[in-house]
């Protein structure tokens, strides 16, 4: 029998709005990269065009507690109030011990958590704005939150960038081909696979 090579895990992190899905499903497209995407849970309502299985695994309030209690997140946080998302380890261990790299893109407080769990499995890397009226103009643009959401998040962004220097990267998101360039050279170096 030939021993797998473990996957590597990657998490990504960035103030909500500025391009993080975007760059990461940019990512996993290229040639090379054999990135498979951790799907993680959420007691939040699926907003227009996410799919249940696919963008999240929308869980009601009882199920989201019901996993916690059974110990199957690696990582778990209420990112706004009431409202919880969490990283679960059969996401995780299936895709590593069937030798794919993993992306997590998970919100701060969870991505200097698994950073610190994986060590040197792990490579972090932190997704900056311009600017925070550019990140502003982003979510207005994306026209999938209501005003209140976007105030919310918008809020929530300076106390994410302070979390920056915790990461091993940090990749400034201006011109998106730079950002997607950027990261994946980063992503290639660090796992291995040539682009
Ligand atoms: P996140 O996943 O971080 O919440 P998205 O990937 O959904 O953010 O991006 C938010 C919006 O900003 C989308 O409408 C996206 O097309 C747009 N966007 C992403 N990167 C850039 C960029 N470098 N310049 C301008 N708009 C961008
Ligand atoms: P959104 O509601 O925009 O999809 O996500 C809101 C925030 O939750 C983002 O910062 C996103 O990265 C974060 N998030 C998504 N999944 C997880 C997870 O499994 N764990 C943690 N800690 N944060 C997550």
């Amino acid at each position: 029998m030939t021993d797998i090579r473990k996957g590597k895990v990657i998490v990504i992190s960035a103030p909500s709005g500025c391009g993080k899905s975007t760059i990461i499903n940019a990512v996993r497209e290229l040639p090379g990269m054999d990135l498979q995407f951790s799907v993680s849970a959420t007691n939040r309502d699926p907003r227009p065009g996410e799919t249940d299985g696919v963008s999240y695994y929308f869980l009601t309030d009882d199920e989201f507690r019901r996993r916690i209690d059974a110990g199957d997140f690696v990582e778990y946080c209420e990112v706004y109030p009431g409202r919880f998302y969490g990283t679960l380890k059969s996401e995780v261990e299936r895709t590593r011990d069937d030798g794919h790299d993993v992306i997590l893109d998970i919100d701060v407080v969870g991505g200097v958590n698994v950073k610190e769990m994986f060590g040197d499995d792990a490579l972090s890397i932190f997704i900056m704005p311009p600017s925070v009226d550019e990140l502003r103009r982003r979510l207005e643009s994306r026209g999938t939150d209501s005003e209140e959401r976007i105030a919310e998040r918008v809020g929530r962004a300076e106390y994410e960038i302070g979390f920056a220097p915790m990461y091993d990267r940090v990749v400034v998101n201006d011109d998106l081909s730079v950002a997607v360039e950027e990261t994946s050279r980063v992503i290639a170096d660090f796992t291995g696979r040539s682009l």
